[in-house]
């Protein structure tokens, strides 16, 4: 039994980690029975071991030996044979798919006696001289590491080169070989293997690799297996041919038979997208037989998988093998939909598919779309190879992509085709546009993997790199820098800014009436998701219109209203006053002119929010959001005083900014503190909130305000506030003659607040974790700065692998959290929990909420959609 290479007929679907995707892949269909040419796995462990030696374990030599031989017996064939060479492929297969980012190598086993040996065997003598040149130009890429434009400058009409002119290439390949590494191509088969073997094993930790794995947050230790297997060959005339399959339209969803072909072909010319296919259904023309079989094959593998699947295929003469197979990628609108109707085809129950799709999936169907505009002419159609509506200027190049999205610009990356070369310009760019390839072409499967928008194949289009601008056939020349828009749903793109609008979702979450199988989907689904959920679902709002579309998206309420937002815009003037009001009288009058204008608010909010609770947060401004800025300031009154203008407010704001100017105005006077030094302000809302509760009440509504204090980091300054706006709410609910039951608690958003939560817990009714301070206050990290000055440097050095302010921190401030809902709980075992930062809608966050038993998350009105989801999947396990 070895321990690093395993038989395709030892392994099975479930052993990814062990064998890679393909590998596992590979395995299960040939315990399927179906036709697998035969091969062997190394498995991922054979490369971790070899990733940290710098060496392959000692026993692998002999292990692969073994292997090949029992390969050999099987084919009948040897290795490199000079009269009948058995030839091999060598590939990379990851536990996670990383299209197109590490090595194959195809052939191996060919030299210059096995090449006369093949064209021989196979009768062609132009197949044969045109595989060796495949394998000189893979393994002097890949495994000699020489620059592709070496190879590919003399290939140019390598379609069009008779079986003489191919071999007069191989020569120059040769001499290619020599002249870039100083030594002849390696002529024994076995060396060919070993070499190609450790080539895939090192190509795990390439840079494009690497990028990769950190863009899909691929963890960096897996490695790869290795899959070696004999060559069935594609590219032996019209009889034969290479594809790619997916059970289903990996776009939409749809069912039925979906692909791409290429006759006389191998499998690399289908996906590098360098050569257009066909369609799979025009297979059923070329080659009835094969067509047929490739179906009676999708239709054991979707059963089996109980899931969609992607395949690659080769038909040798006539006859079909299975080259891979896996649960195929699809976008978030085709994830729905196949989830749905196998539910209803009988293969899953809606648990499973709740499980299928991710919240982040969901999120991504509630992006905008293009407007509908029949008289909207594109100026050419691609292939819809990636959803979504893509507005930016065109790049023609990576390097351009990504340096103009740094400084802002939105980019469409614009590519003949695309290889794993440009992954950081499609990474930085808001769409991709391609001129060749097809729906399963790198750039097509790449984008759809990062749900990017991606139109392919737009043949109208021509490049003029040398010029930095394309032209569209018959029609307009666009430059670098013009804008486009790309609709990855129809294959359209328009020229300039095309206005983006609600995607059908939304629309029908929004209560409009449309005929989408998608939006009928997601709605279907989000009822199971409610249905299982132990986590309730309430939004950040803080207007009244927010407040209705975060109910229409199945919010149950509101758990974080910010009341400093309700003062900005023209009130601003308002508080400036109350600021620098230099006396009792001065607050007072700016107080008064505030409390009507709040009143309305949250009548209006109640009112939306009617018979939900509505959590409301008293002020919490860093004051220099409120204040002009003291440099402006101080330069416009030294002009004033200049020109001997008294502007006596102009002098008193500056007397009251400079007095309140901080250094640190995100850790000053702000929050709870607030309301300890002004309390009017305070005092002022609690009011507002109590007589607009009074106003619902009288009006027949059932409002159920909570009232939320904002960074208490002890117990006596939510007590003294306590008291002070339980007295408040109790003067009006006599003044109005009814009962004012307003539950008060607070945030806990300092460490403080944390480890004192069950004294804490005294003086209040709820909690409400506000994970954005309180992740702030426990790295020490300012919120404004850190995530654009010195994030990226932490992340390249896996300090953490997403930033702390979009998924919590386990185990600082997720710890922090345990134990204040601990603390809390041992107070006040019926104490009410929830979160209210941005966490609140962040998909692995909420499993931790769901976890440490939290009763609520609340996130954006958008979000609610995703977090009903997660929090249904949290559930489910
Ligand atoms: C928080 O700190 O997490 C929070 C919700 O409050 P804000 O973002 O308004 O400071
Ligand atoms: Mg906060």
């Amino acid at each position: 039994m070895s321990r690093y290479v395993y038989d395709f007929a030892q392994g099975n679907k479930d052993q990814k980690d062990l064998l890679g995707g393909k590998g596992a892949g590979l395995a299960e269909m040939t315990n399927l029975g179906l036709p697998v040419p035969p091969g062997f796995t190394i498995s991922t462990e054979a490369c971790r071991a070899y990733l940290a030696e710098g060496a392959e374990p000692d026993v692998l030599e002999a292990e692969v030996d073994e292997h090949l031989r029992a390969l050999e017996e099987r084919m009948g064939r040897r290795l490199g044979d000079p009269h009948d060479p058995l030839l091999v492929s060598v590939r990379s297969g990851a536990k996670f798919s990383m299209p197109g980012m590490m090595e194959t190598v195809l052939d191996v086993g060919l030299n210059d006696e096995s090449v006369v040996g093949l064209a021989q065997q196979s009768g062609d003598e132009r197949f044969a001289a045109d595989s060796y040149r495949r394998l000189l130009q893979m393994f002097g890429t890949t495994v000699l590491g020489i620059d592709g434009a070496a190879f590919s400058d003399r290939m140019d009409a390598g379609d069009l080169l008779d079986a003489e002119q191919l071999r007069a290439v191989v020569e120059d390949f040769k001499a290619v070989v020599r002249q870039h590494t100083g030594r002849d191509f390696p002529q024994d088969p076995r060396e060919q293997l070993r070499l190609a073997i450790r080539a895939v094993f090192a190509s795990w930790n390439t840079p494009r690799a690497a990028l990769y794995r950190r863009q899909e947050q691929i963890p960096d230790d897996l490695g790869t297996a290795v899959n070696v297997q004999a060559m069935v060959f594609g590219n032996r005339g019209g009889s034969s041919g290479s594809g790619v399959a997916f059970t289903r339209d990996p776009a939409t969803g749809d069912q039925g038979v979906y692909g791409d072909y290429l006759s006389d072909a191998q499998g690399e010319d289908v996906v590098s997208g360098v050569r257009n296919t066909v369609s799979i259904a025009d297979l059923a023309e070329l080659d009835r037989s094969s067509y047929d079989e490739l179906l009676r094959i999708m239709e054991v593998l979707e059963k089996h998988y109980r899931d969609m699947c992607d395949l690659e295929f080769t038909i040798e003469d006539g006859r079909l093998w299975m080259l891979q197979t896996r649960v195929g990628k699809r976008t978030a609108e085709a994830a729905v939909r196949i989830a749905v109707d196998m539910v209803d085809e009988g293969l899953i129950d809606e648990d499973e598919a709740l499980r299928r799709v991710t919240g982040e999936q969901v999120g991504a169907l509630l992006f905008p779309r293009f407007a509908p505009d029949p008289g909207r002419q594109p100026v050419a159609t691609g292939m819809s190879a990636s959803p979504g509506a893509a507005v930016g200027r065109v790049v023609l190049d990576s390097a351009t992509a990504v340096e103009w999205a740094a400084r802002g610009e939105h980019v469409i990356l614009v590519r003949k085709e695309t290889s794993p070369e440009d992954l950081p310009g499609m990474v930085a760019a808001n769409g991709i546009l391609t001129s060749r390839g097809g729906k399963t072409s790198h750039a097509a499967v790449v984008a759809r993997g990062m749900g990017r928008t991606c139109v392919c194949g737009a043949e109208s289009i021509v490049i003029d790199l040398p010029n930095r601008r394309l032209t569209v056939r018959g029609g307009p020349t666009v430059a670098e820098g013009d804008v486009i828009s790309i609709d990855g749903s129809t294959g359209e793109v328009f020229l300039g800014e095309v206005a983006v609008s609600d995607p059908a979702v939304v629309r029908r979450l929004e209560g409009q009436d449309v005929d989408d199988p998608v939006a009928d989907a997601v709605v279907r689904l989000l009822g199971r998701a409610d249905a299982v959920r132990r986590l309730a679902v309430r939004a950040n709002a803080d207007t009244p219109e927010d407040a209705a579309r975060a109910r229409r998206f199945g919010a149950c309420g509101i758990g974080l209203c910010r009341t400093e937002h309700m003062f900005l815009g023209e009130r601003r003037g308002l508080v400036e006053d109350l600021i620098v009001a230099e006396d009792d009288a001065g607050q007072e009058s700016a107080l008064t002119g505030l409390e009507p204008l709040q009143r309305q608010d949250f009548t209006e909010i109640l009112a939306a929010m009617d018979g939900l609770p509505v959590t409301v947060r008293l002020i919490d401004p860093p004051l220099h959001e409120f204040l002009p800025d003291l440099t402006d300031l101080s330069v416009r009154v030294a002009l004033e005083d200049e020109r001997h203008v008294e502007d006596e407010h102009d002098h008193r704001m500056l007397a009251a900014v400079r007095r309140l100017h901080e250094q640190n105005p995100m850790l000053g006077l702000r929050g709870v503190r607030l309301g300890i030094v002004i309390p009017g302000l305070f005092d002022m809302q609690a009011r507002a909130i109590a007589e607009a509760t009074a106003d619902r009440i009288a009006a027949g509504g059932d409002p159920r305000p909570e009232i939320m204090v904002p960074l208490v980091a002890s117990e006596r300054e939510l007590a003294l506030v306590r008291a002070q706006l339980e007295q408040v709410v109790a003067t009006v609910a006599d003044e109005r003659g009814i009962t004012l039951d307003i539950p008060i608690g607070t945030m806990i958003e300092l460490p403080r607040a944390a480890v004192t939560a069950d004294r804490i817990a005294t003086v209040a009714d709820f909690f409400s974790f506000g994970t954005n301070d309180l992740t702030q206050t426990t790295w020490g990290f300012s919120r404004d700065d850190v995530e654009s000055e010195f994030f990226p440097a932490y992340r390249d050095h896996g300090v953490f692998p997403v930033s702390p302010f979009e998924t919590l921190d386990v185990e600082g401030v997720g710890e922090l959290v345990r134990t204040a809902v601990r603390l809390g709980r041992q107070t006040r075992p019926d104490l009410h929990l929830g979160v209210c930062g941005e966490h609140g809608g962040d998909p692995a966050s909420i499993h931790f909420f769901d976890e440490v038993g939290l009763d609520y998350v609340s996130c954006s009105p958008y979000r609610v959609p995703v977090a009903r989801w997660e929090a249904a999947r949290a559930a489910l396990g």
